[in-house]
């Protein structure tokens, strides 16, 4: 049998009444053999028991649809600042938060879990960064899981800390439990932060020299609105940004990248998913010139 090198995704939403099995259902629709969610809203931590989201459903939905679950990925809820060192309650509250998000992942029998590293917010990022070491370093002494933490690369928007790799690099550094974190790269966001997308090779050995390139553990696909260096963080529609299909289509099937699930997080058309079509075309590379307009005309 041949061996899947492409996992390729997006966003889907985990909504009642089917929940997880309709996380599955929805991937399955859009042509992806994997996907990401949030196991509750993205913006708050409000959480219904994991008991309660037809795990077992979508697990057999898995199954019988090929999708691996270990290239599957859950995304914390971005409220969480664990870098806050400005209030004392934030880090408390992103702590038992990060705890409850790894257990909740490994419900869902996932074992990445995605998490912005969170902003600085005035207090300068040297010790930011080292609150968030620590908090992490307790949450591992106590989640008993063994899901792993993907720290994402951010857009440097605002006082977000993570937007260089030397940053990732010095959280992971101070950690007592290195084998439990690992990054997810954003192709927008490395953008937006200063980096060169168009040079895969030059940036992906930078990475390797300063992070390590098995710390890879998932890629986010996005188009930016915004050019290099804008540190804006606006995702756009594969091939209407400045990165592009042919570059984004590069990323995707890049051979150093190969196995690393690569999710789409990419805005709606007027209330319409566009991930069937993005994946389509970046499985295929063929780009259909103006493909926004069969949702733009719909009303
Ligand atoms: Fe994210
Ligand atoms: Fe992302
Ligand atoms: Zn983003």
């Amino acid at each position: 049998m041949k061996e899947e090198k492409l996992f390729i995704g997006s966003h889907v939403s985990l909504a009642a009444p089917s929940y997880f099995a309709g996380c599955v259902e929805e991937a399955v629709s859009y042509g992806a053999n994997t996907f990401i969610f949030y196991t509750g809203a993205p913006q708050n931590t409000t959480r219904k028991p994991t008991s309660e989201l037809n795990i077992d459903e979508g697990k057999k939905l898995c199954l019988e649809h090929g999708i691996d679950l270990s290239k599957v990925v859950v995304h914390a809820p971005y409220v969480i600042n664990g870098a806050n060192v400005t209030k004392p309650e934030m880090r408390s509250f992103a702590k038992d938060t990060i705890v409850s998000e790894l257990r909740r992942t490994n419900d869902f029998g996932v074992c990445i879990l995605v998490l912005h590293p969170g902003a600085h917010v005035g207090a300068g990022a040297e010790t930011a960064i080292k609150q968030l070491a620590e908090v992490l370093n307790e949450v591992f002494d106590s989640d008993g899981t063994n899901v792993k933490i993907a720290l994402e690369t951010m857009a440097g928007k605002g006082s977000e800390i993570g937007s260089s790799f030397e940053q990732i690099a010095q959280i992971i550094a101070l950690s007592r439990h290195p084998d439990r974190l690992g990054v997810c790269l954003d192709t927008c966001h490395m953008n937006d932060a200063g980096y060169d997308v168009f040079d895969i090779d030059a940036l992906l050995e930078e990475f390797d020299r300063v992070v390590g390139i098995k710390r890879i553990l998932c890629v986010h696909i996005n188009d930016s609105k915004n050019v290099r260096g804008a540190n804006k963080d606006r995702h756009e529609n594969i091939g209407y940004g400045e990165i592009g299909f042919n570059q984004l289509y590069r990323f995707v099937h890049y051979p150093l990248l190969d196995g690393i699930p690569k999710i789409l997080e990419t805005p709606y058309i007027n209330g319409h998913a566009p991930y069937k079509i993005e994946i389509e075309m970046l499985k295929s590379g063929h780009y259909i010139d103006g493909w926004k307009s069969q949702f733009e005309n719909d009303n």
